[in-house]
């Protein structure tokens, strides 16, 4: 049995900030101390040694869109951005919503054996907003996350119903928030920028209305709710409010968003096309002031690839999406006003408990857990280089952005799946 000792590094979890190293064995951490040695060991100095990462909202691409992204790729993806887990979306081809493709996504994640892949379920059959989808047995399957994301439940009876049954499984559905009604043809943000440049908008409004309406159906039915991708100001009120009134509601936000403001769309380029869409610079002050105060309990990073001919057709015609996974940590780290105990919180401990995997993930680094653990460097600069990224595609906002704060090393279930900021396998 070979034992795996991070060393010189700083231990920050939930509990605090200590100096230590750290001994893994068989999967576990067995010691945390001072002068420990081992078969392998991984130097830590000047690096903070954190619970691994969850992501709640990861495009894996795979089954259907294997020429953006694989199960494989992608996870590769995720264990240099130092998650440990991922929620994979269900907008794949066939859509995640049988037991047999949620099962093949699983598989593929254990294949490739490089973070947890944890398939969400649809609420709808196929994603079509018409009948829900099977969550009695998907949820025997072991999903927790249900969502039709890229979509939003548009019938406010069946999104009750949804509830309604959802309720006693003990899963959460997750709701990408937009009135479709208001959104037909939108490239950006609806603002000055948008009539400036001519082009249709998506407006704040698509995203609150329906966002609105299911803290309402929350209140009534007393059932969890997560909010996928938050992106303005008054979203964010509107979850304050929430759970001011002690409702179950929770949300998270994207790095594009609390970085990125509507007026990059002056290049036309399709890179900073984004569903919701990029926003305005009093959105993003919200959505890090949301970050600061627990309104919003994750940064999640909506990793979208989109293989490269299809982002260099017209800004009407591209999809929407960019990468996110090796970029997070990064960009939190440099680009929030936050205490790093609050930036780990938020992307560690907290989505690990809405993803309903706390007995694994987020864990505190301490004797007798499972050994996920990220192993970052917060004072390394680097450059942001597209053809650098492990993903299978490119389409990431930030090509030639310096950013502070890097992945030194990732440990899943005890193996280091990246070392030295180059994955092992
Ligand atoms: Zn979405």
């Amino acid at each position: 049995m070979s034992r795996v000792v991070i060393t010189g590094g700083t231990v920050v979890d939930q509990s605090g900030s200590r100096a230590g190293d750290v001994a893994i064995e068989d999967g576990r951490i067995v010691e945390v101390g001072t002068g420990l040695s081992g078969d392998r060991v991984l130097d830590a100095t000047g690096c903070i040694v954190s619970p691994g990462f969850v992501d709640l909202h990861v495009h894996l691409r795979e089954p259907g869109k294997e020429e953006a992204e694989t199960i494989e790729t992608g996870s590769r993806a995720a264990a240099l951005g130092g998650f440990t887990a991922v929620v994979a979306m269900p907008n794949t081809d066939p859509a995640q919503d049988s037991v047999a493709v949620v099962e093949f996504v699983r598989q593929q994640g254990r294949r490739a054996g490089l973070c947890e892949v944890l398939p969400s379920g649809c609420i709808t059959i196929g994603r079509n907003g018409d009948a829900l989808a099977p969550f009695g047995e998907l949820a025997a399957a072991g999903v927790h996350l249900f969502t039709d994301d890229g979509n939003g439940v548009q019938d406010p009876q069946l999104m009750r119903h949804a509830l309604e049954y959802a309720g006693p499984l003990g899963i959460v559905l997750a709701q990408h928030c937009e009135v479709a009604a208001l959104t037909k043809g939108a490239v950006m943000h609806e603002g000055s920028c948008c009539s400036r440049l001519g082009l249709p908008g998506w407006p704040a409004l698509a995203e609150e209305l329906m966002l609105f309406r299911d803290i309402e159906l929350v209140r009534l039915t007393g059932v969890p709710m997560h909010f996928l991708h938050l992106s303005t100001a008054r979203s964010v009120e509107l979850v304050r409010r929430a759970k001011a009134d002690g409702l179950p509601v929770t949300a998270e936000a994207t790095p594009h968003h609390f970085t990125l403001t509507d007026e990059m769309l002056d290049t036309y380029d399709a890179v900073y096309k984004v569903n919701p869409p990029l926003r305005t610079r009093a959105d993003i002050d919200a959505l890090k002031a949301g970050l600061a105060d627990g309104t919003i309990d994750a940064i999640a990073t909506d990793h979208a690839p989109h293989a490269p001919h299809t982002k260099e057709a017209p800004l009407d015609q591209a999809p929407p999406g960019m990468l996110g996974l090796e970029t997070a940590f990064a960009l939190a780290n440099t680009e929030l006003d936050l205490p790093i105990e609050r930036v780990l919180a938020v992307l560690s401990w907290q989505p690990a408990a809405i993803a309903g995997v706390a007995d694994r993930h987020g864990r505190p680094v301490q004797v007798g857990e499972p050994a996920n653990l990220a192993v970052i460097d917060p004072s390394h600069e680097w450059t942001v280089e597209p053809t650098r990224l492990a993903s299978k595609s490119r389409n990431t906002p930030y090509a030639g952005r310096v950013v502070r704060g890097k992945v030194r090393h990732t440990i899943f279930g005890g193996e280091p799946v990246v070392v030295d900021g180059n994955a092992t396998r």
